[in-house]
């Protein structure tokens, strides 16, 4: 199992994050102060009550916004001075998302969904080898709406880890899902971080899904209250919420 700390660099290290969005009258302050180090290999569950700031970090380390202030570094590079040109290749080459909406392009198969990003990346594994890895072999030609809500999340999951990105952000994965179908959804998130080596971050406001981590990150108030790392680490099967 991959070290948690230790003399390797990490893949990325933040230092006094904030994030408010707006100006002015009606500013709101996300983050505040954030100070962390994400290693290689991890899986970490970001968990938090609503509004605790959790979407806005994950989307700070998937270079979709900026921080205010602080430093974020991926692999010692500064992307708060990457242009708009720099974040896109950042984001298209390192990283993966799974949101809990599965956003698939409805007039697309399975496998269409899945060759979208193929086509773009530097590296893919063929559409097929990605939808079988998470169970979906026998389903490549099926519409969005031919699949249930746990197919679709899967495919999406996919659609990520195609490219075979070092990072996988998931925000809420299982958020739309019963507890049977978004299990079988964290077991494939599970899966990529094991037989890929794919550093995983799970957002979740569930107590019982940070079982699953190695580390766990308490966020509330838009800071970090604690991390604990898990002595156990549960499988989805043993989860119940
Ligand atoms: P979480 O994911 O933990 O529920 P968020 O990161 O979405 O929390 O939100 C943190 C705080 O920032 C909340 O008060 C939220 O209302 C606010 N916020 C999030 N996104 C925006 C935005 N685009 N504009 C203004 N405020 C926002
Ligand atoms: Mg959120």
């Amino acid at each position: 199992m991959a070290a948690l700390t230790g003399p390797r660099p990490p893949l990325f290290h933040l230092a006094g994050v904030g994030k408010t969005y707006g100006a002015g009258e009606v500013q709101v302050n996300a983050l505040s102060g954030v100070d962390l180090d994400l290693y290689p290999g991890e899986f970490v569950v970001l968990l938090g009550p609503s509004g605790g700031g959790k979407s806005t970090l994950l989307n700070l380390l998937g270079a979709l916004d900026l921080p205010t202030s602080g430093t974020l570094e991926w692999q010692g590079r500064d992307l708060g001075r990457l242009d708009e040109a720099g974040r896109n290749a950042f984001r298209r080459a390192s990283i993966g998302f799974v949101f809990q909406f599965y956003n698939l392009v409805p007039s697309l198969t399975a496998f269409e969904n899945v060759q979208l990003v193929t086509e773009i990346s530097a590296d893919p594994m063929p559409p097929a080898e990605a939808l079988t890895l998470v169970g979906l072999g026998d389903r490549q030609h099926h519409f969005p709406a031919q699949l249930s809500g746990g197919e679709q999340q899967r495919v999406a999951i996919a659609r990520a880890i195609a490219k075979r990105p070092a990072v996988l952000l998931c925000d809420e994965p299982t958020g739309a899902l019963d507890c049977a179908t978004g299990r079988v959804v964290l077991r494939v998130i599970e899966k990529i971080h094991r037989e890929l080596g794919t550093t995983v971050v799970v957002i979740t406001h569930n107590a019982a899904i940070a079982e699953m981590a190695e580390r766990v990150i308490h966020l509330s108030n838009g800071r970090i209250q604690s991390i604990e790392t898990n002595a156990v680490r549960r499988s989805p099967e043993e989860i119940q919420w």
